[in-house]
């Protein structure tokens, strides 16, 4: 339902929480985040409100310089601490926070079940984090334009991978994504009020659309791996 993920460093999840409230109006049944820490790429998820989550971030904050933060509203898989957003890989290496239906994630569970993948999740979602895992060859974004090819139906995706921690992958297909630019810091959303109080400089993704973002730069491509150069789009009206 709403992704919002950072990059850069200042408190990475003061801004992935900051982000989800901001994103709250919209509706949701559970919210996590996922950020790099020293100790590696960690998650910690809360169905229900987002006090649920804050008061699991006051027990166990997550201190890192890049993170990755989700409110879902359930479509596969009922609404469970597990269930929730970020999902990962057997590994935990990698870290996804998805917005819309992967409609072939049957077929796609079945397949990664038979090769001999654990999944923990009702979720289509949990797919995604393994498809990732198993394309990976050194390249997070090769690894993302390989998996969504396996993948039908609407998505909106933040990916993150412990083997690359200077480095947030976003995907658009048919659920909106926006790439948030500051300086020396960048951002993702589902939609611009989750990032407005950080930057008002702004690319729309379209559909097909990928985009790297280290904390210097933005790199916009088609899923193809073409590169799009897009004019910045200056938001000019508050949330
Ligand atoms: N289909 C995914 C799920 O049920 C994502 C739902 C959403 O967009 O929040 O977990």
């Amino acid at each position: 339902c709403g992704i919002v993920g950072y990059i850069g460093d200042k408190n990475t999840q003061e801004i992935l929480v900051d982000g989800l409230r901001k994103l709250e109006y919209r509706g949701y049944d559970s919210a996590g985040i996922s950020v790099f820490t020293d100790s590696g790429l960690q998650i910690v998820k809360a169905q229900g409100r987002m006090a649920n989550l804050e008061s699991k971030l006051e027990q166990h904050p997550l201190i890192g310089r890049a993170g990755i933060g989700h409110t879902r509203w359930a479509t596969h898989g009922k609404p469970s601490d597990v269930n929730s957003h970020p999902h990962t890989d057997e590994k935990q290496k990698f870290s996804v926070v998805h917005n819309g239906i992967i409609e072939n994630y049957l077929e796609l569970k079945d397949e990664l079940i038979r090769s001999g993948i654990h999944f923990v999740s009702e979720t289509d979602t949990e797919v995604i984090a393994h498809l990732v895992a198993r394309e990976y060859e050194g390249d997070i974004v090769k690894a993302v334009q390989k998996a969504v090819t396996y993948m039908r139906g609407a998505f909106a995706l933040g990916v993150l991978t412990e083997h690359e921690p200077d480095k947030l992958v976003a995907v658009r297909q048919a659920s909106p994504l926006v790439i948030g630019v500051g300086e020396g810091e960048n951002f993702i959303g589902s939609d611009i009020p989750a990032i407005l109080k950080y930057t008002r400089n702004v690319y729309i993704l379209n559909d097909g659309e990928m985009a790297v973002l280290t904390k210097d730069a933005v790199e916009l491509m088609s899923i193809e791996g073409n590169f799009i150069s897009r004019e910045m789009i200056h938001v000019d009206w508050d949330a």
